[in-house]
Parts: C-alpha cells; structure tokens; sequence
C-alpha cells in the first residue's frame, strides 16, 4: 500500500519516441512526476528508442519540449544525465548483452531461425484449431549443427525467452488489483530481434531493474505485456518492482480517444491557447480524483494530494468541455499584461496587428485584452475576440440577425448619423463622456434600450454582440468610432 512506501521512490516515464507527446502519454508522465515529488523521489525519463524505423530524434524533442511546457521535469534522464546512463536504449546495447548471454546460457532463451512465413503459416493453424495463436518453440532445440546450417544459408535469427508452462502469473497491481495470467497463453516472446535490437518487453526489465526503479506507473494498454516481463525479472533475478496501471482514456462516445474526438498531441493543445497550468489541472482529474468536490488545482496541491490509491480503476472520459472550462478559469488569472504577450502571436499571424506599430500601441491592446478576457476559452480565439478592436474596415457581419434587425429599425440611421457627427467632434473621450454622449443621443432622438445602444454596437462593430459597449467606444477613440459609424450608415443609406 502507498502509506508503506518505505525505500526511495524512483519511477520513470519512458515513451517510444514515435510521434508527438499525446494526451495519454502526458497523463502516465504527470502521474509519474504526482507520485515522485509526492514521495520525494527521483522522477527518471528513459528512451525507448529500439524500434529503429518508428523511432526519431525529431519526436524524441517534441516530447521533451511537451514535457518542459507541462512543467513536468525529471532528475535524471536525456538531457540531464544521470548516474544510470546512458538514457537512451539505442545507447545501452552492451548493457543488454550480458543478460542475454546469461538466459542463453542458463537455457531460459535460444535462437529461433523461423521465417515470418513459417510463423505465419503456424498461426493460421492454431487460429483454425480454435487455438490462441502463439509461437510453439519450433527452434527451441536445435542442434549446434542444425543452427550453422540455417545460419550458413543467410537466416539471422531472434533470440526467444523460453516461457516455463504451467505457471501462474501474478501482478499485484496498484490499481487494478491482482490480476493473474497464465503461461501457457504466452508463447515464447522474442527478445531479441534479428537487427540485434532488444525487444520492449526485454529491455524494459533490464532498465527498469537496473535503474533501480521502484514504481512502474504506466497506461493500461502495457498490462498484458507485464507477464511476459515478470517473468524476465524471475529469470535475472531482479528484484519486482509495484506495478500500477492506469486505465484508458476514453472520448465522450466512450470509444478509445483518438483524433476524432480532438486533438490528440499535447503540442496542439499549446498551440490553440491552451494554458500549461490548465492541461496538467485537467490531466491531473483524468483517473485521478482527491476527495471532495473541487476541480482546480495548482501543481503544488496535485503533488500534495496525489496518490495510486485514488486513481480509479474505470476508464477516464476526455471531456473536451470540461479542459475549456478549466483553461477559462486559468486564462481569467492572468494579468492582462501576460494575456496580451500570449495573445499577440495569434494576432499577427491573423493579420490584425503589424509588428512595427506594436511599440505603441501596447497599453491600449493591453485594456482590449482585458475587455474580453471573460469571454476567452483558449488564446487562439484571440483574433475573433479582438477583431472588433483591431479591424481596419467594418463589415456588417452575416449571419448576424441581430444586427441586421437592428440596422432595419427606422430609429436607426438617425442614432448612427448623431453618433457620427457628436462623436467626431469630441475633445474629450473617456468612459464617462461616452455614456453622456450616448445619453444626449437618446434624449434628443427620443430612443433608448436596444434602439439605441445596440444601433451604436453594430454602427461602430458591425456586430450585435461583444465586448462591454463603453469600453469597446472608449478604446476605438472617437475619430475611429465615427468612421466605422459613418462607413456603415452608407452601407444602410
Ligand atoms: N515505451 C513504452 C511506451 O511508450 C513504455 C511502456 C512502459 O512504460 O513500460 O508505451
């Protein structure tokens, strides 16, 4: 049980760098990261790098660089060092070497010389037996002289684990329970592969046990693959680590997630305006949950509160309304200062600003940011927010009805053209002088409500919603207000 962690906690993450960090793979490495500054233990990110043709450099730094934006860091590993390096498993081929030599020696693995065809042709018959396909031992006892001649003939063989029949295989798993395999399904699994490469399921033991690795915290797709593993630790002699599988991620259809239900890579999620702080608070609640009811929580309170204990056996829903939420909450947060900094990329690429008139012009985005910081969900809506504050030219916007509603009323182009001329000769232009202005306009032209303070809105946005009408007035300025007002009263005229 987790009170009783007794020794050091080390625990690692160790992706296969074959694409982006996804959401899955975030969630185990946070989980991992939660248990180690939980327990003030060492947090270890290992590479699993053997599958030459899916694994890159260029995923290994995306990973790295999802990792870092997630505020998930690690005390040894790529990158940092370590005193169990290297980190990277393509690095660590001659640390496997004495340990295959030693189950071969001692008969607990062989070569196997099949062909895919032969393997093949083999499953296709138990598969038509009713059987479970698996790999019968074909070459468990071949001949030193049988073995030189498939060699002499040009066949590179695998190295197989000899898997004992008749055995039980136990995990006791810190979150699914205990959970028991037999070996008689498991047929003898390749650990070495014909390119000399170690298999996953090999060379994660070796790792594991020799970087002294206490917790092994990882997704629920990896369960079946840890009898197979136990069954290396037997024959090393290592000594077994906890196991914790954590369970899938689901999308709202409770199909298993994929792009369908959104983005999937962590990266992307960076890249539409999502906050690091939000997604580690949402990812945190995916199969984790501390007592009570509240969901935000900083960093600093997950590592407090978290422990396997919580993390619930039934699959996590990925609610996409809810990361909105929390990434609100987050955006919300902020000074407006920094709101702005994250906005401004967006806005350029949009087109919307010039890098050359941003020197000046900063305070006043600054209090547009702040005008509809309220209404953000996540920074890349930033554009479609601030448009209205930042378009040269107003378009009435289709599909508006509201507006066009309003545009038709008959009070309206009078409202507009008072707005226009009032508006352009004013000398003074603040929060309060706007509101008297707009009140003299309503005296005057006998309009109120809608009538008038919509007519305003869609005269000076081209749009029937927005940002608060007296602020969105008193940041246009008023030569830019009765422009915009003066261009769609001849649009309606
Ligand atoms: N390299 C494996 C993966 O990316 C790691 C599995 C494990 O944590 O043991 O899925």
């Amino acid at each position: 049980m987790e009170g009783e962690v007794m020794e050091k906690v080390r625990v690692r993450y160790a992706p296969s760098p074959t694409g982006p960090l996804h959401i899955g793979g975030a969630r185990s490495a946070l989980f991992n990261w939660l248990f180690a500054r939980h327990h003030g233990g060492a947090m270890i990110l290992r590479i699993e790098d053997t599958d030459l043709e899916r694994s890159s450099r260029e995923s290994e730094t995306m990973i790295l660089e999802s990792l870092r934006w997630l505020g998930i860091d690690w005390d040894e590993g790529v990158d940092v060092g370590g005193e169990n390096g290297p980190y990277r498993q393509q690095q660590r081929l001659h640390i496997y070497e004495p340990y295959v030599r030693e189950l071969l020696n001692s008969g607990q693995a062989y070569e196997c010389f099949c062909t895919a065809e032969e393997l093949e042709e083999e499953r296709q018959e138990l598969m038509q037996q009713g059987k479970m396909p698996r790999y019968l031992g074909k070459c468990r006892s071949l001949t030193g002289e049988e073995k030189e001649r498939l060699r002499s003939a040009g066949r590179k063989p695998v190295i197989r684990f000899l898997v004992p029949a008749g055995k039980k295989l136990i995990v006791d798993d810190l979150v699914r329970g205990r959970v028991e395999f037999d070996s008689d399904d498991i047929g003898d699994f390749i650990i070495i592969k014909s390119d000399g490469l170690p298999t996953y399921n090999f060379a994660v033991v070796v790792d594991d046990a020799l970087m002294g690795i206490t917790h092994v915290i990882r997704g629920e797709e990896h369960l079946s693959n840890t009898p197979r593993q136990l069954l290396i630790y037997e024959a090393l002699n290592f000594p077994l680590p906890q196991f914790a599988h954590v369970s899938l991620i689901l999308g709202e259809d409770r199909s298993k997630m994929s792009k369908r239900h959104g983005a999937t890579s962590v990266l992307e999620y960076r890249k539409q305006g999502y906050l690091p702080e939000a997604m580690v608070n949402f990812l945190a609640l995916l199969g984790w949950s501390p007592e009570g009811e509240r969901e935000i929580f900083s960093p600093e309170e997950l590592i407090r509160l978290f422990s396997l204990e919580r993390v619930s056996k039934s699959p996590a829903v990925f609610d996409l309304g809810k990361l909105n939420w929390l990434n609100a909450h987050y955006i919300k947060q902020l000074p407006p200062a920094r709101l702005t900094e994250l906005c401004l990329p967006y806005l350029l690429e949009a087109g919307l600003l010039k890098p050359e008139a941003l020197g000046d012009k900063m305070s006043w985005l600054e209090q547009a940011v702040a005008a509809v910081q309220e209404k953000m969900e996540y920074v890349s809506q930033a554009p479609d927010l601030l448009a209205v504050f930042l378009e040269e030219k107003t378009e009435i916007e289709s599909g508006d009805k509201t507006a066009q509603k309003i545009l038709e009323l008959e009070t309206t182009p009078g409202v507009i053209a008072a707005f226009t001329e009032k508006a352009g000769k004013m000398t003074e232009w603040d929060s309060e002088t706007v509101r008297r202005l707009l009140g003299e306009i309503g005296k005057e032209l006998g309009v109120k409500g809608k009538a008038l303070f919509m007519a305003v809105r869609v005269a000076v946005s081209g749009r029937s919603y927005g940002p608060d009408l007296n602020t969105l007035l008193v940041l246009l300025g008023p030569a830019a207000a009765a422009r915009r007002a003066q261009d769609i009263l001849e649009k309606i005229s």
